[in-house]
């Protein structure tokens, strides 16, 4: 006998995991050992638009959960399967095989997902296997914070002003830790049936997603696999040595862990979080995305370093912008669970499912490589493509552009994002997608167009971001980096605007206007 718990491609780890917390104390009271079982599923991820570089990090944090639960006897059983209808029949076959009566398994809230599991429950009833699903991914889980009259909130200011009241009017229980796994028996080892699942190793690549090894190494370097790195990047993030000494708080770098920043990038969020020449924010998309880190912990440490007993409500301060940035990704998912339109290619605005789009594969190639002549769009892209992240403002910069000045569908770009992005997130990306393309919900008005040379001297005010990752433009400075003239960029091999801003603004808000029409 066994108990099974299911860890999905957005929960791994094994702290702060609500259902592996659940699949470890039942497992400990009926006295059988705990499985962890996690399902490769290569047609969901090209269903999904998933990146090659979010496949590696899911198969290198797997790695390090394998070994961290091997130390606590606990298997992990890593099997690909296909095709993607049968998963649920293959589930519950391997719950069979390991006589298992009970599942457990975190929510996943995108449409596919949802059905998936309906049908494993389904099938769980009739092969007498008991499944319970738990919601771990947000702070405050989907369907929560509601209107008086107890609908979805689809405007984001009343929603985070709720949200925020109800986190603080029971902080202890959203914020709560659930406990590490017991480990299970050492004769586990040697049992015929379980022993030989600490034999079937984490799969190093999935056909049709592995990365050319330079791009595996790069990405390894960049993005480190791993929970204890996580909480690192979080330390480094809410780190402050002056603040820490005020507050009389913890040093989190303590121990001669480098000292490379004195200043504190959480307490400067509010003005610096959209520099796209300072490295400003946590970084912790891909890791939050991957579930390699637990939201609440989060929360935690940045109230407890900080010394901080409710959440803020006001943008005053960087903690509370930051907290209210985590908001957004709780606002964003319960859009999906609630409007699963959104994840099937619809507008949460009906009235813009008309807007007539251009073809034109020449701009959109030109975007994806980042070679629109537009040097803040360039980088960002460019970024986008080697490193698989673009700061929050580079994204909304980006996006708005395909959709206003390129006129472009922006599913083109939502689905790119997706194949590139390693923190790739169905909600987060649609969520910003349709802000950007002024068709979601509370979007930016269609009418108020971001001027991206005016976006860049804001977000860019060095130039770094422009020379880092646009080098043919290394030598410019000043006015000319964001908007080099054409004889300069000619010299220097940097392509002409494909666009002129001033015309492609007059475009946009006329189709919109009247969508269906030219
Ligand atoms: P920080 O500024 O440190 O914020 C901390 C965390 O809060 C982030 O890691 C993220 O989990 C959450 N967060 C911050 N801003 C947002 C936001 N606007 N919406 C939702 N969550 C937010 N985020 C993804 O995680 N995956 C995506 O696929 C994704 N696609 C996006 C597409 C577009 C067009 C836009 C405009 C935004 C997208 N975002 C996405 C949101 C945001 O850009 C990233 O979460 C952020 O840039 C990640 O950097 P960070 O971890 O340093 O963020």
């Amino acid at each position: 006998q066994s108990i099974v718990y299911w860890m999905r491609m957005g929960d791994l780890r094994i702290s702060d995991n609500k259902a592996l917390a659940l699949a470890s104390a039942q497992a400990v009271e009926d006295q059988v050992p705990l499985v962890v079982l996690h399902v490769l599923s290569p047609q969901d991820y090209i269903a999904h638009d998933r990146s090659k570089t979010r496949i590696d990090f899911v198969l290198r944090n797997l790695s390090r959960v394998k070994d961290e639960l091997a130390r606590l006897n606990i298997p992990l059983y890593t099997i690909t399967h296909t095709p993607r209808k049968s998963v649920p029949t293959r589930v519950i076959s391997v719950l069979q095989t390991l006589q298992s009566t009970r599942l457990f398994a975190n929510f996943e809230y995108e449409v596919d997902e949802l059905r998936r599991d309906t049908e494993v429950c389904s099938l769980a009833q009739n092969a007498g296997i008991r499944p319970t699903y738990v919601h771990d991914r947000c702070i405050i889980e989907p369907g929560v914070v509601k209107t008086k009259d107890g609908r979805t909130y689809t405007v984001y200011s009343p929603y985070q002003r709720n949200w925020i009241s109800i986190l603080n009017s029971n902080l202890s229980d959203y914020l709560k830790e659930s406990p590490s796994p017991t480990s299970n028996p050492s004769t586990i080892r040697e049992d015929h049936v379980f022993g030989p699942l600490f034999e079937v190793d984490v799969p190093v690549s999935v056909h049709g997603f592995e990365l050319d090894p330079e791009e595996a190494a790069n990405m390894a370097n960049i993005w480190p696999a791993g929970t204890s790195y996580a909480k690192e990047m979080l330390s480094r993030f809410l780190y402050t040595k002056a603040r820490a000494t005020q507050l009389g708080a913890v040093d989190p770098l303590a121990d001669g862990a480098e000292d490379s920043d004195k200043s504190s990038r959480v307490l400067l969020y509010d003005e610096a979080r959209d520099r796209g020449d300072k490295d400003t924010t946590s970084r912790l998309s891909p890791y939050l995305s991957a579930g390699v880190i637990s939201v609440r912990e989060c929360v935690r440490q940045t109230m407890k370093l900080l010394r901080i007993q409710k959440v803020e409500a006001g943008r005053s301060s960087g903690v509370g912008r930051w907290v209210q940035e985590l908001a957004w990704r709780d606002f964003y998912t319960n859009v999906l669970a609630y409007y699963p339109r959104v994840s099937m290619g619809r507008p949460f605005q009906e009235r813009f499912a008309d807007v007539k789009w251009e073809v034109n594969e020449e701009h959109l190639k030109a975007w994806k490589e980042g070679k629109t002549g537009i040097p803040i769009v360039d980088a960002a892209m460019r970024q986008i493509n080697t490193m698989g992240w673009t700061h929050n403002r580079m994204r909304m910069i980006v996006a708005m552009f395909l959709s206003k000045d390129l006129m472009l569908d922006w599913r083109l770009g939502e689905r790119y994002f997706m194949e590139k992005l390693i923190d790739g997130d169905l909600a987060s990306n649609n969520g910003g997608w349709q802000w950007s393309a002024s068709t979601g919900v509370d979007p930016a008005p269609y009418f108020r167009i971001f001027n991206p040379y005016t976006q860049s001297s804001k977000a860019d005010p060095t130039g770094d971001f422009i020379r880092t990752f646009v080098p043919e433009l290394k030598s410019l400075y000043g006015s000319d980096i964001h908007n080099p003239p054409a004889k300069v960029a000619d010299k220097l091999g940097y392509p002409k605007p494909i666009v002129n801003h001033a015309e492609a603004r007059v475009r946009a808000i006329r189709r919109y206007k009247t969508p269906g029409e030219e």
